[in-house]
């Protein structure tokens, strides 16, 4: 190994199929000093399949305060730590984000070693828009806050993506139609990588009669993709052409633009094109010269 001392590894492991264990994670992870993971007994049974031995050590949200620095202080010794979690990536919805920001504020060497990742997976296979999304991680478990939290998001224009257990995929999906709205075009990733490994698409009323009707479409491990709102962002655009009309009746279309930008915040290249759409340089042509 190229680098095998004085670095925190931050390994990914399979969210199912063992088959999905990169050989650069077995390598990295037989070869480090110490392993931290977010529960031994599991990682034990990964280690176990592949014929690893390095030792482990319990690194969860409950005891990083005491083993972040124990493990940072090994790291500053010389020898190799690798981070893993139960599953997927580290930190995406799972411990280590304060061990990682450590470690780069110390200046210490951090190397990922990429792998699966439920939310990446989800969204490669779910034919929704990918080209822009926001990951949300787990929805708040009460009713109301949940909610609140889905009403903040209800603006964004990329694809959502939410991690969500058999528990309560059901009440989440119930949410999902009240706060977003019944038009949302969703795709339930359920068990990926896994036997039992289904997708269904649909609105939030059709997911929830699909699994409210069937017990086994409510098992297992949820990612939960919903389209992201196509309208957003009308109301900016009614406001800034409300705003660039009225300036642009008695200015020039250069400066109207640079005041509506001030005024709306929307990026001038944006309201230039708004007002060429409007004519508003019409009016105005001999003192635009040179726009
Ligand atoms: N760090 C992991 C990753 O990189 O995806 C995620 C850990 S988070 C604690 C576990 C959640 O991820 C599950 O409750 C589920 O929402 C999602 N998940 C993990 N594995 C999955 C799978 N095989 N199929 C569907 N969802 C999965």
């Amino acid at each position: 190994m190229q680098q095998s001392t004085g670095v925190l590894y931050v390994v990914a492991t399979p969210i199912g199929n063992l088959g999905d264990m990169t050989d650069r994670a077995r390598k990295v992870l037989s070869e480090v000093d110490l392993i931290a993971a977010e529960d031994t007994r599991q990682t034990l049974r990964l280690l176990t399949h592949f014929g690893i031995s390095s030792k482990l050590v319990a690194y969860h949200d409950y005891n990083e305060a005491v083993v972040a620095p124990r493990l940072l202080a090994e790291i500053d010794a010389g020898r190799s730590v690798a981070l893993v979690s139960d599953a997927g990536t580290p930190l995406i919805s799972d411990p280590g984000f304060s061990l990682v920001a450590a470690a780069r504020e110390r200046g210490l060497s951090v190397v990922p070693v990429p792998g699966a990742n439920a939310a990446i997976c989800a969204l490669s296979a779910a034919g929704l828009p990918s080209d822009r999304f926001l990951f949300v991680g787990f929805p708040p478990r009460t009713r109301s806050h949940r909610l609140a939290w889905l009403a903040e998001l209800d603006e964004e224009r990329g694809t959502l993506i939410l991690y969500e257990s058999g528990k309560r995929i059901l009440a989440t999906l119930v949410d999902i139609g009240e706060a977003l709205g019944e038009s949302r075009r969703l795709v339930l990733a359920r068990e990926m990588t896994k036997y039992f490994e289904t997708f269904l698409a649909g609105t939030p009323c059709e997911l929830v009669q699909r699994l409210d009707g069937d017990a086994e479409q409510r098992l297992g491990e949820f990612v939960v993709l919903v389209a992201g709102n196509a309208d957003a962002g009308d109301a900016d655009r009614a406001e800034a052409e409300r705003v660039l009309r009225i300036l642009g009746e008695s200015l020039p279309l250069a400066q109207a633009v640079s005041i509506a930008a001030r005024l709306t915040g929307v990026k001038k290249n944006a309201l230039y094109r708004l007002g060429l759409e409007l004519n508003l340089a019409q009016g105005t042509a001999a003192t635009d010269s040179g726009e």
